[in-house]
């Protein structure tokens, strides 16, 4: 569905969930706060209901959180198979959620874990 900008007015746009398939409006509020507020780009769909975004959010935070250790400490998060599980299990759900599957990313967590997981035995 094309952006609906009626003037200044936002229209509320019903649309249906990308990863659980509910139905879910994207009020005209959500989208000025989105558009203006947060400087989103303007032909940026919302694709998932409230629950999943907030999903989303929780994703990228756990992933951002999870990349700044490994940046910091490398060695440790190597050695740790929970983080390294934690890591992988973040990546795989992220596509459902509209981002990017990083195959590089998942490739290389996946062989760490599986060191990692080795050691631990
Ligand atoms: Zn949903």
């Amino acid at each position: 569905m094309a952006c609906e900008l009626a003037g200044d007015h936002y229209l509320d746009r019903p649309s249906t969930c990308r990863n659980c398939g509910d139905g879910f409006v994207f009020t005209a509020q959500q989208q000025r706060e989105a558009y203006e507020v947060r400087k989103a780009y303007i032909w940026q769909q919302r694709v998932l209901c409230a629950p999943c975004w907030q999903q989303r959010v929780h994703l990228v935070g756990e992933l951002k959180r999870i990349r700044s250790r490994w940046a910091r400490e490398r060695a440790s998060v190597k050695r740790d198979p929970q983080a390294l599980r934690q890591w992988r299990d973040v990546l795989a759900q992220l596509p459902r959620y509209g981002l990017r599957e990083d195959r590089a990313q998942r490739a290389m967590v996946d062989r760490l874990w599986a060191t990692a997981a080795r050691i631990e035995v």
